[in-house]
């Protein structure tokens, strides 16, 4: 396959306590968030043939610590152009010393790029000071990156259509988390309108995104799955059972991104490409 022709995506951990995401074509890569330390991100990049070298800038979604506590380091040994809203900015820019300057702020809903990466931050609703969510266009091909949120919008709902590939938030099972060994303050935050999505409203999200556009979807990654109120396998089948509803047989591949190990280098390519390789015989 020419990586030429692919937007790449691997969510090299994902979870409360460290969030970074890989996204790239064949010239341009990026990382999304970045809450891994220097040492382990380097480890997961080189175990899918990268490196912190080759990340040309990071985008935040906000604030929280487990989305940016990598940061500090990184930027020392990697000056790259970080972009973030108004309200993460004012969050992060003392924490991050010297390395402000190299902070651009964008605003919410207006698109902006990195090398071939076009990059549009849209509002998601959760307990920080302006958090967005993405999407990244690559020569027609759109990832949808949704973490962090309470409930799903209908802004959210319309910014996720149509696209080739999503990371979605399926954080909680609601009786798991009622079991969970955590302060009742905490279990009230995460279920909260402002806290994270459970597997329930992920599937619902997904449905909807079904029903509009059902064939186009390539990759459904499952992110920030609780590691005590949760299990991949139980946030995959709900998202497949809700999926399933309206799909008329048409199957994603399924993948749930953890906290020990990255997912696979995920490789979108245009579906209608990949029917006239297949053709032609000439796939790769
Ligand atoms: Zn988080
Ligand atoms: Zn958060």
């Amino acid at each position: 396959m020419d990586s030429f022709d692919s937007l790449e995506v691997c969510v090299l951990a994902s979870s409360s306590k460290a969030n970074a995401t890989l996204v790239g074509t064949g010239r341009t890569r990026i990382l999304v968030d970045c809450g891994l330390s220097l040492r382990e991100l380097g480890r997961r990049l080189a175990s899918i043939g990268s490196s912190p070298a080759e990340i040309s800038a990071i985008v935040l979604t906000h604030e929280h610590s487990d989305h940016i506590k990598g940061l500090p380091r990184f930027l020392k040994h990697h000056p790259v152009p970080l972009f973030m809203t108004e309200g993460t900015w004012e969050e992060v820019n003392e924490y991050l010393g010297a390395s402000a300057s190299l902070c651009e702020v964008v605003d919410v809903e207006s698109e902006f790029s990195v090398g071939d990466l076009g990059l549009l931050p849209f509002a998601v609703q959760h307990d920080a000071r302006q958090p967005v969510g993405y999407t990244v266009s690559f020569g027609g091909l759109t990832l949808g990156i949704a973490t962090d949120l309470g409930h799903v919008t209908e802004e959210i709902k319309r910014r996720l259509e149509g696209m080739d590939a999503l990371i979605i938030e399926s954080n909680h099972d609601p009786e798991l988390l009622r079991e969970a060994p955590y302060p009742w303050v905490l279990k009230r935050r995460i279920e909260g309108a402002y806290g994270h999505l459970s597997n329930t409203q992920a599937g619902e999200l997904l449905e909807h995104l079904s029903l509009r556009d059902y064939a186009r979807l390539q990759v459904v990654i499952a992110a920030h799955v609780s590691e005590n109120s949760n299990c991949p396998e139980l946030a995959l089948e709900t998202l497949r059972e809700h999926w399933n509803r309206s799909c008329r047989g048409y199957q994603p591949v399924f993948a749930a991104a953890g906290s020990k190990a990255p997912t696979e280098l995920f490789c979108i390519r245009s579906i209608v490409e990949m029917f006239d390789d297949e053709r032609y015989g000439v796939s790769k």
